[in-house]
């Protein structure tokens, strides 16, 4: 009777044994899923990051040789070549704000603001001059992806300050182009805005010659679709850092810099990439693969 009872102890604790071994049996099988799970993903992404890291190099690589699919056209010898300047308008020609706190700031640091109450436009130090400069020197387009009425808001604001030449505001001594010249793409920036581009694909529609075109703009994404050597990427103007006397950046650098660009016979891409050290600005080229890189999100 004794025997029994302890071989029923017995058999109870091994079944009890049993069932634990099975219960680690079976979480240890499913965190061997996961395991093969994570290896799968972390393949998956290795061969993504190998795909994007030779698309990287392949955009280098045609950037330095000229070779991309955005190589422009060898230039006829008897063509005349008039020079075409594009101009962003906020963030170089000027700072757009609706933010009641950034406007009382650049105010007491002596700008001027200009606007209503919805829409407050700050202009560039000795905007008027450098208009003037090189509306002399070049074919020039103001090109901005605000819509048509925030455009002629703010170059109503401008020019009641006396801060444009005689015929911009008009469409006259330059061409004014807005959102409906640009293309909007899928998607929206990391800050959630949409995207629209300046795609040089728009100038010859307009038969302007793309290889004596140079555009300044302070944000890469806007002309990603382009040959990079075609633009310069200075930074972002901001009353809020710099006093109006202290900005002196249009007529002091960036005007010389230009009407060395007008005197040159190169091609728009050749100066640029001679030169855009000079200027302060970062490598077009770099600054598109930045844009692109996935090594930001993964890492
Ligand atoms: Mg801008």
């Amino acid at each position: 009777m004794h025997d029994q009872s302890n071989l029923q102890e017995v058999v109870a604790k091994l079944k009890q044994e049993a069932a634990e071994l099975q219960t680690r049996i079976d979480e240890q099988r499913v965190e061997l899923v996961s395991i093969q799970e994570l290896e799968t993903h972390v393949n998956l992404q290795s061969r993504e990051l190998v795909t994007l890291q030779a698309n990287i190099d392949k955009l280098h690589e045609n950037a330095t040789a000229g070779s991309s699919l955005f190589r422009p056209m060898p230039i006829p010898p008897d063509v005349p070549r008039q020079k075409t300047l594009i101009l962003d308008l906020n963030g170089i020609l000027c700072k757009i704000e609706r933010s009641a706190i950034a406007l009382r700031q650049a105010k007491d640091l002596g700008w001027p603001v200009l606007g209503s109450r919805t829409m407050w436009v700050v202009p560039r130090s000795g905007l008027r001059e450098f208009l003037e400069q090189v509306l002399e020197l070049f074919c020039v387009i103001i090109w901005t992806s605000r819509t048509e009425r925030n455009t002629e808001l703010v170059l109503e604001a401008l020019e009641s300050a006396g801060c444009l030449p005689l015929g911009v505001k008009s469409g006259q001594a330059c061409r004014i182009w807005s959102q409906s010249h640009c293309d909007k793409v899928e998607g929206v920036s990391k800050d959630g805005i949409p995207i629209f581009m300046k795609d040089f694909a728009t100038l010859e529609f307009w038969n302007i010659f793309t290889q004596d075109v140079l555009m300044i703009d302070d944000s890469p994404e806007k002309g990603m679709t382009n040959f990079p050597y075609y633009t310069l990427y200075p930074s972002t103007f901001t009353p809020l850092v710099t006093s109006p006397d202290d900005d002196t950046y249009l007529n002091s650098k960036l005007l010389p810099w230009l009407k060395g660009w007008e005197k040159s016979v190169k091609v728009t891409r050749d100066y640029v990439q001679e030169w855009y050290r000079v200027i302060g600005c970062k490598d077009p080229t770099d600054m598109l693969v930045d844009m692109f890189s996935p090594l930001s999100q993964i890492v």
